[in-house]
C-alpha cells in the first residue's frame, strides 16, 4: 500500500466503537436489558439520539452498559503501542457517551493525546473541527480512522485522509477509499515498519 500522501501524516485520530474496540455486544446488551429487540439497534449515532429513538432513558441505559464486555479488535493494542514508540500522536473522536468512553480508556490503559466524546459538540454529532482546532494539527498531516459513513463525512469536512477500519467485518469499504484490513496496516500508511 503506498503512503497516504506526499505530506507524511504525523497524527492519527480514531473513532472508538467499531474502530478501536468491538463494542457491539455491550451497546446492544444494554438496550436488550431494557426490552429492546437486538436487531432494531443501529450503530454510529449519538447515544442520546438512539436512546430517544428507542424510548430508553439515557442514564438508565448507561447503568446497564457494561464496559467490561468491550475489547479492542485484535492487533489494535499492538498498533497503538507502535504509534507511541514511534512518537506518532494519536487521539480519539467518538459519539460515545463520555461516561462509558472514559471508563473504557481507563480500563484499557490508553492515554491518547486527546479524547473527544459526545459532550464535546454542543449536543450534536461529533466532528473533527473541534479536535483539529484544539490540537493545532494540519489536516493534511492527519489520518482519521473510522467505520461509518458519518466518519467519512467528518473527515471530508476538515479535508483529512479517511481510512476505513476494514478489520471490522461490518465495514463496507467504498470504491477508491483507503482501507486497512488489519490495524498494522495503519502503521504501513505512516511509513512505519512494525514487526508482525
Ligand atoms: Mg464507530
Amino acid at each position: 500500500m503506498p503512503a497516504v500522501s506526499s505530506e507524511p501524516a504525523d497524527m492519527v485520530i480514531f473513532d472508538l466503537d467499531g474502530t478501536l474496540v468491538d463494542s457491539d455486544a455491550a451497546l446492544v446488551g444494554a438496550f436488550v436489558a431494557h426490552g429492546v429487540a437486538a436487531e432494531t439497534v443501529t450503530f454510529g449515532h449519538v447515544l442520546a439520539d438512539e436512546c430517544a429513538r428507542l424510548g430508553i432513558d439515557l442514564d438508565s441505559y448507561l447503568d446497564a452498559y457494561d464496559p467490561n464486555r468491550v475489547q479492542p479488535f485484535p492487533g489494535v493494542a499492538e498498533m497503538i503501542g507502535h504509534l507511541e514508540q514511534a512518537g506518532i500522536r494519536w487521539a480519539i473522536c467518538s459519539n460515545k457517551h463520555p461516561r462509558s468512553g472514559h471508563a473504557e480508556m481507563t480500563r484499557l490503559g490508553w492515554r491518547p493525546q486527546g479524547a473527544w466524546f459526545s459532550d464535546s459538540f454542543d449536543g450534536g454529532p461529533k466532528n473533527l473541527v473541534v479536535p483539529v482546532a484544539e490540537l493545532g494539527v494540519d489536516p493534511l498531516r492527519l489520518i482519521y480512522v473510522g467505520d461509518t459513513d458519518h466518519d467519512r463525512e467528518v473527515a471530508a469536512e476538515v479535508g483529512c485522509r479517511f481510512v476505513a477500519a476494514g478489520w471490522n467485518p461490518r465495514v463496507e469499504p467504498r470504491a477508491g477509499e483507503w482501507v486497512a484490513h488489519h490495524p498494522a496496516e495503519i502503521l504501513d500508511l505512516l511509513g512505519l515498519t512494525p514487526r508482525r
